[in-house]
């Protein structure tokens, strides 16, 4: 079996069809193996982290994507629940509001990228600038067509800065959404995740889909790649992208500091 990280990369420049892939896959893995491969995972996880943290010298930043319901927030309680709160900074990325609305759109995102030592995670992203943003046409396309590259730019600039972008988009398809909701509808606890607009947004899928893809055919790239998650199991989701995560932070072959001290100098009474 190829690798999770090579068989779910999106390839730089490629032209991604999102009705050829199949969200419930679990490529070959059963729930039970991946349940315990998890857990290892989450445990290389912390170790890296706190060598992230340790090392002080650059940044992850973890970029979530997908359609109401497909797990975002769920990834992040299951996936990055093991790591030090100390270096890891969530931001949920929502409407603009106040000075969001008086800046450029990567203003607020620019300003949410931690510091050196520590892991960002983006609950949405600068991308909902060309996903919500061109599906209900809330700038121009004259506008919003010109993003894709400013967006590769930023990112860049980003990468060439210290600080390693890895880019996750959750995919469920319309059944498990709806099945998705209808649970949020029936347990009480769930069911302040609902809202009507989810709804609403429902109508938009196709639109919502084609503008996925351009996102992956035009923003995936060599140093910010975009990963396609099959996330109708939740086990799959989550065994994939801490997966994904560990390897894209095992390749940063990070290093502890050198000791301040003189070891050898160093004598206790
Ligand atoms: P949630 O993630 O469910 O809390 O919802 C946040 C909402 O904010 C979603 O409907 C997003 O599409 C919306 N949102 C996020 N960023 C933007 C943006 N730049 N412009 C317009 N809507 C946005
Ligand atoms: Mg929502």
């Amino acid at each position: 079996m190829k690798p999770l990280s090579k068989e779910l990369l999106v390839r730089p420049g490629a032209k991604f069809n999102l009705s050829e892939f199949d969200p419930a896959d679990t490529h070959g893995v059963d729930k039970e193996t991946a349940i315990s491969q998890l857990q290892k995972n989450l445990d290389r996880l912390c170790v890296l982290q706190y060598l992230l943290y340790a090392e002080a010298q650059r940044t992850v930043l973890v970029v979530l994507q997908g359609i109401d319901a497909a797990g975002k927030d769920g990834t992040i309680r299951h996936v990055m629940s093991g790591l030090n709160p100390q270096g890891v900074r969530v931001t949920p990325f929502k409407v603009p509001e106040g000075a969001e609305t008086r800046h450029d759109y990567l203003w607020r995102v620019h300003n949410a990228v931690p510091e050196f030592g520590q892991m960002g995670i983006f609950n949405r992203s600068h991308y909902e600038d060309v996903l919500v943003v061109r599906v209900h046409n809330l700038v121009p396309k004259s506008v919003w067509s010109k993003r894709y590259d400013q967006i590769n730019d930023f990112e860049r600039m980003l990468t060439e800065n210290r600080v390693h972008i890895v880019k996750f988009l959750l995919y469920i398809d319309k059944d498990e959404q709806a099945r998705r909701f209808r649970e949020r509808l029936e347990d009480k606890t769930k069911r302040w995740k609902f809202s009507p607009a989810d709804l609403k947004e429902r109508e938009y899928w196709d639109d919502y889909m084609a503008a996925y893809e351009d996102v992956l055919h035009k923003c995936s790239t060599a140093n910010a790649p975009w990963y396609v998650i099959p996330a109708n199991k939740k086990w799959f989701r989550n065994l994939a992208v801490s997966q994904i995560l560990c390897g894209e932070m095992e390749a940063m072959k990070m290093k502890y500091p050198k000791p301040l001290a003189d070891l050898s100098a160093i004598k206790f009474e």
